[in-house]
């Protein structure tokens, strides 16, 4: 017997449709390329969307059709999420922080036919047009008298000009919940890019989870700033999430500087912020030299990359802001895990309780997770004994787009590629990446471990620690270092600085001294390059 409930496929078009009928006069605020502040409304967004939706059925785009984008995050943008996939096409947000190459080559492999861009892409579009065969019509995001004569980008129009013809209604199409809906290539720091394909059914799906209370916690009473790319994993599901709960929303476009963002949250009363730790590097590298406070910013996710606990440390104790560690992937819509305490560990000591806010956290309803050995046997739930971690759900991924790789799956399983340990209350902790873990002595070192306590020196920036080759120990770990502006601190200091805080035979060899550590597009630290930096290397103690 089948339930007698309406069926109706999940779709991102009712998203917007929901966020029009409902909060319609919910803002949304945008720094914009021009650098003046846009503010319009939800119900400006989805007439828009439907402009944007008509508009792509007037270049004759076929269901499923990619379109790509190469923008900031802001109202265009998110017209965009909303028109592209809510009429069928699948979106396809590029990372502009790609070498032209990848650019060309990811357009090239998702045949792209319409791209998107801001203006501020312009020289990487005219770098890349003559490679992208695919695609038939450029279109810069911005209004008609901003577009620029001889740019050289053939069928080059103005977003303002194509939309701004086009009917305000719109019935959105209906069709399987399970069509794709957008794109997104993961960031090659492990080899070729591939693409995760997202459906309105994985979308909608995480939307919905993101907003609970112990995962992102999204209300109407918010106002959100994704610092976090929209070219990054749908800047983590947030757009999606705020359209579900009629949230308010802030862009900060171009401007990701620790000055402009803070300004952004003051003006704007935002009590919400998401982002990569290395943003919030540079929001209270602004913020404590100038004793500046936040007035009303009361959480922040941060996740991508391991959160410093001196970072924690700081927005708890000294601004009062609290930190959500989330753990996520490409692969995964991103949201994989959060770390919100439950009601028992608010007994325990602020000591204790710190020691689970710098876990990544626990499963959400929607994904699963455990740890296998080198057997593929699970491992226990002990808080102690690291392993492979693999996920399964709704919104993981079953393939890459057009088959790459091949099948993905072991036993229906997604392999992460982390190595995680999890504890008796399902609190997950990420302790490396399988291929940035270092064996010593037959005993694995987690290079997050190492790296935390380095930054939590008062004149330590950036840390990153990898295994140099050792002939008795196999491998031993080293931290390249970067300073902060003005500081200093010695090699012998920063080792000494290990005592107490870690076992003896994981404090690292050696420290080396670099002007910088290089970055991924998503701001991630590339340790393949480093290794190229450090080849000439030698340990000082092999
Ligand atoms: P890529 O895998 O190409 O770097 P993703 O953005 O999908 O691109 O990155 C996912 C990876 O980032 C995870 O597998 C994990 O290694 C790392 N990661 C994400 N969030 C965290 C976190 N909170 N702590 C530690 N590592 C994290």
């Amino acid at each position: 017997m089948l339930g007698l409930m309406q069926s109706q496929p999940l779709s991102i078009s009712s998203l917007i449709e929901f966020a029009d009928r409902h909060h319609g006069d919910g803002e949304i605020v945008s720094r914009r390329v021009e650098g003046d502040i846009h503010r319009y409304q939800w119900s400006d967004v989805a007439r828009r969307s439907r402009q944007v939706a008509n508009a792509l059925d007037g270049l004759a785009l076929q269901f499923s059709d990619r379109v790509a984008t190469l923008a900031w995050n802001g109202y265009r943008h998110l017209e965009l999420y909303f028109g592209v996939s809510g009429s069928g096409r699948v979106l396809h947000t590029i990372n502009p922080r790609l070498h032209p190459d990848q650019i060309a080559w990811i357009a090239n492999h998702a045949e792209d036919q319409v791209l998107c861009f801001d203006l501020t892409f312009l020289p990487l579009v005219q770098a890349v047009h003559a490679r992208c065969p695919t695609i038939k019509h450029y279109i810069a995001l911005c209004d008609a008298d901003k577009l620029p004569a001889d740019s050289g980008v053939p069928h080059l129009t103005s977003y303002e000009a194509w939309i701004g013809g086009q009917s305000t209604s719109y019935e959105w199409p209906s069709f399987d919940e399970n069509s794709a809906s957008s794109m997104c290539y993961t960031s090659g720091t492990t080899g070729n890019p591939k693409a995760a394909l997202y459906s309105h059914r994985s979308t909608v799906l995480h939307a919905y989870a993101a907003a609970l209370p112990d995962v992102m916690c999204l209300s109407a009473r918010d106002a959100v700033l994704p610092v976090v790319p929209m070219f990054h994993v749908n800047a983590w599901g947030i757009p999606y999430s705020a359209a579900l709960t009629g949230c308010k929303l802030v862009f900060p476009g171009p401007a990701m500087d620790g000055k402009s963002i803070y300004e952004l949250i003051e003006a704007e009363k935002v009590t919400y912020a998401a982002g990569v730790p290395t943003v919030w590097q540079m929001l209270l590298g602004h913020m404590k030299p100038a004793g500046l406070r936040f007035s009303t910013l009361k959480r922040t996710v941060i996740g991508g990359s391991a959160c410093p606990p001196a970072m924690i440390d700081s927005f708890r104790e000294e601004y009062g802001v609290e930190v959500l560690h989330a753990w996520g992937m490409t692969e995964m819509s991103p949201l994989g895990t959060l770390c919100t305490l439950k009601n028992k560990d608010l007994a325990k000591s602020p000591e204790e309780q710190m020691k689970l806010r710098l876990k990544q956290g626990r499963a959400i309803f929607g994904v699963d997770m455990k740890i296998v050995g080198e057997d593929g046997a699970e491992l226990p739930w002990d808080g102690k004994t690291p392993g492979d971690l693999y996920v399964k759900g709704p919104w993981v991924v079953r393939e890459y787009f057009k088959g790459e790789g091949g099948d993905p799956l072991v036993g229906g399983w997604f392999p992460t590629g982390d190595v995680a340990v999890i504890d008796s209350g399902g609190y997950m902790q990420i302790t490396d990446r399988s291929k940035d873990v270092i064996k010593s002595g037959g005993e694995w070192i987690s290079s997050i471990d190492i790296e935390n306590i380095a930054v939590a020196h008062p004149a330590v920036a950036m840390a990153a620690c990898i295994g140099m080759k050792h002939p008795k120990w196999d491998e031993r770990p080293i931290v390249a270092v970067v300073k902060k502006p003005g500081a200093e601190v010695t090699r012998e200091e920063l080792i000494r600085f290990y005592e107490g805080k870690t076992a003896k035979w994981q404090v690292p060899d050696d420290v080396v001294f670099v002007d910088a550590i290089p970055l991924g597009a998503t701001g991630k630290m590339l340790k393949t390059r480093l290794r190229d930096m450090l080849r000439d290397y030698k340990l000082p103690t092999a």
